[in-house]
């Protein structure tokens, strides 16, 4: 990737679709421009595993990636779910050796990686940048926290619509590559359960699904199936992706 001379008020270059990238304070992304390097993943590849080396962090593109927290005796529930809005490895900036949790691709596509140790320089002198990560570890808390409510407290067929929603949300489509077996690994639940509630959705219309591809038919009855957990995440994403540092640091000298 070329470096690219960024006066404050020019876009910022068209390879760069990350949101969180894109919303920095151009003269801090020029600064991240030479270190990132674009990665292509494939549907369910693993970008990490927990205990692995914290080497890189990714800014997903068209790419959705699952954070898992997996169990000794196998099963696994989603911790967190990232798209072009945010950042993936983030927990691990500041020194973290190792990952702690699995990071898994859900909606196959892009990322721009870059290595930690680049990654925590330039956070040590930017000021745009370190809004920008306070900003999203206050959204990954409430995302994070609700989830681990939700995962306890609701329905599959509620966590199921909640999870259809976020995917919708982050990758902009009504359809997208998901299988089942996807989900049930994301729900932390057994596969005939999710094909189950899955089907009750599909059978009112709702959504639809053939060939690993679910296809969103009614957004608003989507919306009335999900708990009350996705109203909560989506408003803090919502606060998310409006938010805009410029705003407050002002034009960059
Ligand atoms: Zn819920």
């Amino acid at each position: 990737v070329r470096q690219q001379q960024l006066r404050p008020d020019d876009p910022p270059p068209h390879w760069v679709k990350n949101h969180f990238l894109t919303t920095l304070p151009p003269n801090e992304l020029e600064r991240l421009l030479p270190e990132l390097e674009r990665v292509a993943f494939r549907s369910r590849q693993i970008v990490f595993g927990a205990g692995d080396p914290a080497r890189y962090v990714y800014f997903p593109q068209e790419a959705l990636i699952s954070l898992l927290a997996a169990m000794d005796d196998g099963r696994s529930a989603e911790v967190s779910l990232t798209g072009k809005e945010g950042i993936v490895g983030i927990a691990e900036i500041l020194g973290v050796a190792t990952h702690r949790y699995t990071a898994a691709v859900v909606v196959p596509g892009s990322c721009l990686r870059m290595r930690m140790e680049k990654f925590n320089a330039e956070f040590a002198r930017s000021a745009g940048l370190q809004f920008r990560v306070l900003n999203y570890f206050r959204y990954l808390l409430v995302q994070v926290s609700q989830t681990a409510a939700c995962n306890r407290l609701h329905r599959v067929r509620q966590r199921l619509a909640r999870q259809l929603l976020m995917i919708r949300d982050r990758v902009q489509r009504d359809e997208f590559q998901m299988t089942h077996e996807s989900f049930a690994v994301a729900l932390g639940t057994p596969r005939s359960e999710v094909s189950f509630a899955a089907e009750v959705l599909r059978r009112s219309g709702v959504i639809d699904y053939r060939h690993g591809q679910v296809i969103i038919l009614r957004r608003e009855k989507l919306e009335s199936a999900a708990c009350e957990c996705y109203g909560v995440i989506h408003r803090e994403f919502l606060s998310l992706v409006e938010a805009n540092p410029q705003d407050l640091y002002g034009a960059p000298a």
